[in-house]
């Protein structure tokens, strides 16, 4: 426990510091931060997130000894802002603001302007001379209030459209459509007065309780509600989302308010020290005159660009701050840089005018797209504001996805239907159907859809359908509302303030000009340019090698990564993309799928019927001159990369499984196989537990043709290619091991075919004859497995199958229960389980090279291009992992974070093992070639 549970900040001074995130949450610590730093900031104190647990494990109390703090600390308030809470003459008024160590954009509740009483009131009126700002602070008080604190943390749950703060707004609609305002800031004195009483009328009817008219009860009332909005249905599912503990807690923040609302020389803002959307080194924000608070964020008013230089298309006709009060303007900009300077990153603020005076409410480090996280890191690098490596680690692996993102077709856009124009919001192309509440929007695509989610503006109780789509589009608020921000943060393509949409929900439909757009109607956005379009524009795979930030931050990343980086891919065309994308060679070529084909399946399945070895033999070998070609095809892309073929590895019967009376009938005709022998046959293959069945090397066991066929296939390719001077490095993979035994069975087989194949072609070639270790006992044996077996390649997959004794297939049925008890802390399937199954792969690992020092070891499970699990393989000594083509260079990007992590002394014992491995690998293919 901290010696205290509340932090002073004010008047330059501060308890607390930018390091003490746990404690003070981020909104706190940065407050005390930038005040220390000599910028302006109101001041005020920070309750500390322990209080915020005590509050929990006390069912809802507060310990006495904070109550004495706060009289303590806001008595220092008091001082530095010259005004006493409660005070009849000289109020002062505060915010009491949540804020958690992680930023949880609108998750949880802050409540402004209180301390507004019928006491205080007349007296703030008499000292500002402005009763139109008073009353206008004072309705958003009861609103806010009401809302946050009477109803949420209360835990009122009031019936869809019947919330206190939907009244509220319906009731001020009304009132601005009575008098005729088309704006919040036409409400006068008199109107706000009158607003004020209908919404404490308002509260009473909805929430029985009259609204409390008391400083010191509105105090107390707000910071045990944002406690308890660290509960609320919102943040939870938030929480879940970004995986956030729950135990954590949020602090409170209780700060002087500042107004933005106070006339003409006051407004409020949000900015970025650069554009988050791009990452262009522009300062980038908006601005309201006479609001406060969320009216930016909220998207009731279109708020305008800060500068002139971030003016768009539709924001050229509106003033800039730089524009409206140059002086102030700089000031801003001013410390923007000295934030940047200090944090040595992007920076999120907020800001207000008060008569002319700015006043600093918020910073931390703002959420970006990966395309704009690339682009700082590197430009921040060359800036020598930060180092390299410090570069490298700034982008989160998967946020390079975003990059990797299909575009539209910029050919198809161009004669494509031009629906709208909006703010770019979130980058990329996205394609999908119309959906207009966020409900929707999660029931359509449970059923597999793709959906763009439409609001008029969006709100945290749409994140669960925000999660589900596949893009979003708002009508209404810039490039910092909810939508912005939140779809930024997923790296998903958004467009906002696309002002032309008109939505009528209740319809569920919206009209764009002429054109009505029903829900389900297919639309495309070009998130990159803010570009709506009707129905469904063709997208283009991602070049993201013509983005120079890319390039540059991908060598500095692969200059640092110590292990390799492999595709999975069966076909020239994948294995193509995968070099591209900086793929050093193929980790899994699977074989199956080679057989689906019209032409080959045939044979495949005169195969399985055949009803003895001559027939099966020559079955197989019908399908050697497809094979052949396929391997050829592979080792000429790959260019001398090495390639690893798995063997053979499904169960037979999926080759003849699922067949029609028709079908059959057919193959009996084109195998001259009669019906019922076919029929018996497939029932005989019929296995009750077929992943634990007649696959993987047991079958080339079994079926010793099936094996020669595939090797002789591999290496009659590879022949070929060399004496095309193409140079080909062929891995040859046996599935399933589970002894020594099968390895030596199926490894003996293989290399009497290469030899016969080089002695025949009269050529001589490298190769390897490896096996997957993907059985638990394979891991705890594979010292003896590695004494025949020269290279090891997780298929951690079935590893965690059989590891766990989950059944990949049947997992769904239990999964969810076990993630949300938090039996598990999440798929294993999905990020690979390092504390159990990881221990198979480092023993094997371990025990593998024990026999054989240089033996070659990968991964080519699906972990292979997951950020956590790829950190993992380096830590335990894999030489490369494998992963599907686009997740090259993200596995590229986790390694060269794994390396400034955990910097390896490899196998070898070289200090860079990239090199060592690659010396290995040549030292292994030379003997392997002698044998
Ligand atoms: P969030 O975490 O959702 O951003 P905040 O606590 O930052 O919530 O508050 C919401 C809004 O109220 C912000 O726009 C903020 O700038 C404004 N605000 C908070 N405290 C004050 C204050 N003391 N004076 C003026 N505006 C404030
Ligand atoms: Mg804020
Ligand atoms: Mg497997």
């Amino acid at each position: 426990m901290a010696k205290r549970s509340v932090y002073f900040f004010g008047g330059g001074k501060a308890d607390g510091n930018e390091s003490m995130k746990e404690l003070l949450g981020g909104k706190g610590a940065n407050l005390a931060e930038m005040c220390s730093l000599g910028i302006p900031v109101p001041a005020g104190f920070t309750i500390t997130t322990e209080m915020c647990t005590a509050y929990y494990t006390n069912k809802g109390k507060l310990p006495k000894v904070l109550e004495d703090e706060v009289a303590k600390a806001m008595a220092k308030v008091e001082k530095v802002m010259n005004k006493k809470f409660g005070d009849p003459k000289n109020p002062l008024l505060v915010s009491v603001r949540s804020g958690a160590r992680r930023s949880m954009p609108g998750m949880m509740d802050t409540v402004l302007n209180v301390g507004l009483t019928s006491a205080t009131i007349p007296g703030l009126v008499a000292k500002t001379k402005n009763e139109r700002f008073v009353y206008d602070s004072y309705r958003r008080l009861i609103m806010m209030y009401a809302d946050v604190v009477m109803e949420k943390a209360a835990g009122v749950e009031p019936a869809e459209g019947k919330g206190v703060r939907l009244q509220m707004e319906h009731a001020m609609e009304a009132m601005k459509k009575a008098k005729g305002y088309a704006d919040d800031t036409q409400l006068t004195a008199d109107d706000l007065k009158a607003l004020a009483d209908e919404f404490k009328k308002i509260v009473k009817k909805c929430l029985g309780k009259e609204f409390p008219d008391n400083a010191q009860a509105q105090l107390w009332g707000g910071i045990k509600a944002v406690f308890q909005s660290w509960n609320g249905k919102r943040a939870i599912a938030y929480r879940r989302i970004e995986r956030i503990p729950d135990d954590w807690g949020t602090a409170v923040n209780v700060q002087a308010m500042v107004f933005g609302n106070t006339g003409e020389t006051s407004a409020t803002g949000v900015a970025f020290t650069r554009n988050a959307a791009t990452g262009e080194n522009l300062f980038y924000g908006e601005w309201l005159v006479n609001a406060q608070g969320e009216d930016v964020v909220a998207g009731i008013r279109t708020p305008s660009p800060i500068n002139k230089a971030t003016k768009g298309e539709q924001s050229a006709h509106l003033l800039s701050l730089e524009e409206a009060s140059p002086k102030i303007y700089k000031q801003l900009d001013g410390i923007r840089l000295k934030l940047e300077k200090h944090y040595k990153d992007m920076m999120d603020i907020e800001f207000t005018i008060e008569e002319g005076v700015l006043w600093m409410l918020q910073c931390r480090v703002g959420k970006r797209t990966g395309m704009a996280a690339v682009r700082m890191a590197v430009e921040m690098a060359e800036a020598k504001l930060i180092s390299k490596d410090t570069a490298i680690m700034r982008v989160a692996p998967i946020q390079l996805t975003e990059l990797l993102l299909p575009m539209l077709d910029p050919k198809a856009e161009k004669v494509a239907k031009v629906l709208a124009k909006g703010l770019p919001a979130g980058p990329g192309g996205s394609v999908g159907q119309v959906v207009f509440t966020a409900d929707d929007a999660a029931e359509w695509a449970g059923k597999g859809k793709k959906v763009i989610l439409v609001r008029n503006e969006t709100s945290p109780e749409d994140v669960h359908g925000m999660h589900v789509a596949e893009a979003i589009l708002t009508a209404k608020g810039g490039m910092t509302s909810h939508a912005a921000l939140v779809a930024r943060g997923w790296g998903k393509c958004c467009i906002v303030g696309c002002g032309a949409l008109n939505i009528e929900v209740a319809k569920k439909q919206m009209t764009v000009g002429g054109t009505v757009v029903k829900e389900g109607d297919w639309i495309s956005m070009n998130g990159s340019q803010g570009k709506v379009f009707a129905g469904q524009v063709p997208v283009l795979p991602a070049q993201p090698e013509l983005n120079p930030f890319y390039k540059k931050i991908m060598a500095w990343a692969d200059a640092v990564r110590q292990i390799n980086v492999r595709t999975n891919a069966d076909s020239p065309a994948d294995a193509e993309q995968a070099v591209k994308f900086g793929a050093e060679g193929i980790g899994l070529c699977r074989t199956e799928h080679m057989f689906f084909d019209p032409k080959r399946i045939i044979h495949m399945r005169e195969m399985i019927l055949a009803e003895d070895e001559a027939a099966r033999r020559k079955a197989v070998m019908a399908l050697l001159p497809f094979q052949r070609d396929d391997f050829y095809g592979l080792f000429k892309a790959m260019n001398g990369r090495p390639v690893t073929i798995r063997l053979l590895d499904p169960p037979l019967h999926e080759f003849v499984g699922g067949l029609t009376d028709a079908q059959i009938a057919e193959l009996s005709k084109q195998t001259k196989i009669s019906v019922d022998k076919i029929n018996a046959r497939i029932k005989q293959l019929h296995e009750l537990n077929p992943m634990l069945g007649h696959r993987g090397c047991r079958l080339g066991i079994a079926y010793p043709e099936i094996t020669e066929m595939q090797a002789r296939a591999i290496f009659e390719a590879a022949a070929k290619l060399v004496k095309e001077k193409v140079k080909v490095s062929p891995e040859v993979m046996v599935p399933l091991i589970g002894t020594k035994a099968e390895m030596d069975n199926q490894a003996a087989l293989i290399r009497a075919v290469a030899e016969e194949v080089q002695k025949e072609q009269k050529v001589k070639f490298a190769y390897m004859v490896g096996t997957m270790i993907e059985i638990p006992r394979a891991a705890l044996t594979a010292d003896k497995i590695a004494a025949t077996a020269e290279f090891f390649s997780f298929g951690t997959n079935d590893l965690t199958q059989m590891g766990f004794g989950y059944s990949r297939d049947d997992v769904g049925g239990f999964l969810p229960y076990y993630l949300d008890k938090k039996i598990l802390p999440e798929d294993p399937f999905e990020v690979l389980d390092q504390e159990g199954i990881g221990q198979l792969v480092a023993m094997a690992v371990e025990r593998g090279r024990s026999t054989r020092p240089d033996l070659k070891c990968g991964i080519c499970g699906e972990h292979g291009g997951e950020p956590a699990s790829v950190k993992f393989c380096h830590r335990v000594g894999l030489n490369y992992v494998s992963c599907s083509p686009f997740r090259v260079p993200i596995a590229r990007f986790a390694a060269a974070q794994a390396a400034l992590e955990t910097p390896r002394k490899c196998c070898t014992g070289k200090k860079c093992c990239k090199k060592a491995d690659k010396k290995a690998e040549k030292k292994a293919v030379k003997k392997a070639s002698k044998k």
